[in-house]
């Protein structure tokens, strides 16, 4: 979700549903990708990293994953949207060590956390009792944070009329909305008269 965010606020969503669904699939999972480090035994380790985040924003500005309209906004768009995740979970409570995510490789091999625990653990111990409830209660607090952030931006960036993807939709759309907006103008004016 904060992955969305952050990728929206950079590049705007497109207005067309197809381009909406397209850029939405690839930023959610961008926002999921770095956990996919618990298949090799490296959790929370290069992956959770400002390196990785410039690696995979290079890789898809260079192939132009259709999230933004020029190479730049894309490769800022991902950037950005890999690092919620380290974000977030630096922002979490964890409880096993090392504590933390390696957020500043390969610059850096520490572990950091901001010890805020915005966000309650996520538990893998699935074999416990309350494996359920925990999980449960960190993920509505994380839903209940992230919800209104992701629809503020939804609708900042809506005002904006998206202007990052005006190569993407063409500026044509803008101008056709002003014009629309001059022409019921010009009728209300009529009216007035
Ligand atoms: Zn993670």
């Amino acid at each position: 979700m904060a992955a969305l965010a952050v990728g929206w606020g950079v590049s705007g969503a497109p207005a067309d549903r197809r381009s909406l669904l397209r850029q939405t699939a690839i930023l959610v999972a961008i926002g999921i990708a770095p956990d996919l480090d618990l298949l090799i035994g490296r959790h929370s380790m290069e992956t959770h990293s400002v390196g990785a985040a410039v690696i995979v924003a290079t890789f898809a500005a260079w192939q132009r994953w259709p999230v933004a309209s020029s190479r730049l906004m894309i490769w800022l768009a991902v950037a950005l949207a890999w690092m919620s995740h380290p974000l977030l979970d630096a922002l979490g409570s964890d409880t096993s060590v090392p504590i933390g995510v390696m957020a500043f490789w390969p610059l850096s091999n520490a572990h950091v956390q901001t010890g805020w625990e915005v966000f309650g653990p996520i538990s893998r111990r699935y074999w416990r009792d309350d494996f359920l409830a925990i999980n449960l209660r960190s993920v509505s607090t994380e839903i209940l944070i992230l919800t209104p952030i992701l629809l503020a931006t939804r609708w900042i960036t809506g005002r904006r009329g998206g202007q990052g993807n005006a190569g993407l939709r063409g500026g044509t759309e803008n101008r056709e909305t002003s014009d629309h907006q001059e022409a019921a103008e010009t009728r209300r004016s009529r009216r007035g008269l």
